[in-house]
């Protein structure tokens, strides 16, 4: 495996309370990577108890198992802040909830009047990055859905191993890219292009839309979409450790043009139709669409279906949507453990017989040893889904979204099926876009956005029939 920088401290701490600046250390863990030449890690563990010079609270020697008679022999942090900085020196911080971690540190360094910074990684962050459809980044969490095995879970070192062990099992579910990717972006620190106007950014609203970054070419180099187009392309320029397309991007762009858009439906579907018109060099958000996705019940159990494969008329059947199929399976681990569901039936584990892994820990009804019918446990899966079922479709045939900026434009939209069909400009397209509609494709953002506004009663569907007939229902743009 590589990462993006070479050395990294899995850190961990426990302390005698939650506020950095009042509470102490009492142990630390830490785990230090490098990569060698040849991509193998160079593992590295220490670990100590830490003598906090204060009693700790009874609950917090309940949950660590901590008490202040371990903690009475050992040394106190002036004796082994010499180590520990030695041990983080030139490492990327990595910590669960990272804040809390550094924090700590930072004040204890500080009380010994030693400066302390390193660059902050945050595994939380991470997993929230990587795994956008599910719910708790948590550390239990994040050890029940990756299956991570663990020991001396509250203890420094053995958290440490597990914050360890979940990036090690990224590498193994993700494509190394895509991890390195989240990983830099979360590093991220600010630097303009020298060949950029000092205000490239500043002139960008804080608004939804497009924007389409050029070299020396009539062809964009790149086409985006945010929500806030400063913030979101002032972040392609503010990495410490970039992807390589920003990079290069940042030493080809000689300009900016942006598209306001009303919303941020607006924004999607019109990146995607300039990406797909425009063919820029550095997207890669065409192959990241590819890589979406839906599970669907197939012979009684889940199965993945890209976005390729994917018919819109039978979206409302199927559960998601995914923004990959890690991503998928992450959502079917958790409803494993949390179901005791079988993940040897549900093929997320490979095994040739059982019993699963759960069932050896009691946590699988035992389908794999023939404990419970694959007919019960299968009933099992289809109910534990079901908080992820994509609703019906909620009309007959096509309907409009109208999205309007405060004292801005309007736009139209025409979908069906959770899928976009176009975006009229004046009745006489819209009428024949109801006519011969052109052939709708799954998109993950889209039928995404669309599920999640009709799902907190935001959604109003305008029919074609209705906004004929009532003028004042739709105006366009
Ligand atoms: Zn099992």
């Amino acid at each position: 495996m590589t990462l993006p920088l070479s050395t990294f401290a899995f850190v961990d701490l426990e302390t005698t309370g939650t506020r950095a600046a009042a509470d102490r250390i009492t142990e630390i863990g830490i785990v230090r990577v490098e990569i060698r030449e040849d991509g193998a890690p160079q593992v590295t563990e220490w670990s100590t108890l830490v003598d906090p010079e204060t009693p700790i609270p009874p609950a917090i020697q309940v949950l660590t198992g901590i008490t202040d008679a371990m903690v009475a022999a050992a040394p106190a942090f002036s004796t082994i802040a010499g180590d520990v900085s030695q041990m983080l020196a030139g490492c990327v911080f990595v910590a669960h909830n990272a804040r809390f971690d550094y924090g700590f540190l930072k004040h204890a360094f500080a009380r010994l009047e030693r400066p302390f910074t390193a660059r902050v990684l945050c595994t939380v962050r991470l997993s929230r990055r990587l795994f956008p459809d599910v719910d708790g980044h948590g550390l239990d969490a994040l050890i029940a859905r990756h299956s991570l095995s663990v020991t001396d879970r509250h203890r420094a070192l053995g958290d440490a191993r597990a914050i360890w062990s979940f990036v090690q099992r990224l590498y193994g579910d993700f494509a190394r890219e895509a991890v390195d990717d989240a990983i830099k972006r979360l590093l991220r620190i600010p630097s303009l292009p020298p060949q950029l106007p000092s205000d490239a950014i500043d002139v960008l609203p804080e608004a939804p839309g497009v924007y389409l970054f050029y070299g020396d070419n009539a062809l964009p180099l790149y086409v985006g979409k945010s929500v806030n187009l400063r913030e979101r392309v002032g972040a392609h320029f503010s990495q410490d450790w970039r992807s390589e397309t920003d990079l290069r991007l940042s030493q080809e762009i000689r300009r900016i043009e942006f598209e306001e858009t009303a919303g941020e439906l607006g924004a999607l579907l019109r990146e995607a139709v300039l990406i797909k018109s425009r063919l820029p060099a550095y997207n890669r958000a065409l192959r990241r669409k590819l890589e979406a996705g839906v599970l669907e019940i197939v012979d009684g159990l889940p199965r993945f279906v890209a976005a390729a494969g994917i018919d819109c008329a039978r979206l409302s059947s199927s559960y998601g949507p995914f923004a990959s199929r890690a991503s998928a399976r992450a959502a079917l681990r958790e409803l494993t453990a949390r179901h005791r569901l079988c993940a040897l039936r549900l093929r997320l584990e490979r095994r040739a017989a059982g019993p699963c892994f759960a069932r050896q820990l009691g946590r699988c009804d035992g389908v794999c040893v023939g404990a419970e019918s694959p007919e019960s446990h299968d009933r099992r899966v289809v109910e534990a889904l079901a908080p992820l079922m994509i609703p019906r479709w909620p009309v007959a045939g096509a309907a409009l979204v109208r999205e309007h900026a405060p004292m801005g434009r309007t736009d139209v939209h025409l979908f069906r099926d959770w899928c976009w069909l176009g975006t009229p400009r004046d009745d006489g397209e819209l009428a024949s876009l109801v006519e011969a509609p052109q052939a709708s494709a799954f998109d993950f953002e889209v039928t995404k956005l669309l599920v999640r506004r009709h799902r907190a009663g935001q959604l109003r569907l305008i029919t074609p029939g209705a906004a004929t007939q009532r003028r004042d229902a739709i105006e366009y743009c």
